[in-house]
């Protein structure tokens, strides 16, 4: 394990424990998150806390080593959403009830789709949360 306890620490507080994709709270997630490498280490990526990120499993999982994917509208690769270099609300728009992102640029469009970020079981999470007032997160 490279990263050390309490860079995780740093990094999961700046990330106000969501996951710094899909936006879901760690506290309500049945699974552990990890500290994703944003560019990651099989491409020179490195441990710093610049390049990381706090991610949920199913947005860990589908990204991957990835870094750029295919926006659906243009076709174009283009990269990846950046959480360190971009703006959520830049690239993403919650829809009318608060379950599904939806991508206002090609790079929001891109991540979206390689990540699922509305996979079934997280429209499911932001719908109950949302009922409780936790959702969307402020
Ligand atoms: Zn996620």
């Amino acid at each position: 394990m490279s990263i050390s306890p309490a860079k995780r620490k740093t990094v999961s507080e700046r990330a106000r424990f969501l996951c710094e994709y899909c936006v879901s709270p760690k506290g309500f997630s049945p699974a552990s998150f990890s500290i994703e490498h944003i560019h990651p280490k099989s491409k020179k990526g490195t441990d710093e806390p610049e390049n990381l990120a706090l991610a949920c499993q199913g947005c860990n999982a589908y990204k991957s080593d990835k870094i750029s994917a295919i926006d659906p509208i243009s076709g174009r690769i283009v990269p990846l959403y950046n959480p360190r270099k971009d703006v959520w609300e830049e690239h993403f728009l919650w829809n009318e009830d608060f379950t599904e992102i939806l991508g206002l640029t090609a790079k929001g469009r891109a991540t979206i789709n390689l990540l699922k970020l509305n996979r079934e079981e997280v429209i499911n999470l932001r719908r109950v949360l949302h009922l409780f007032g936790e959702h969307p997160p402020k």
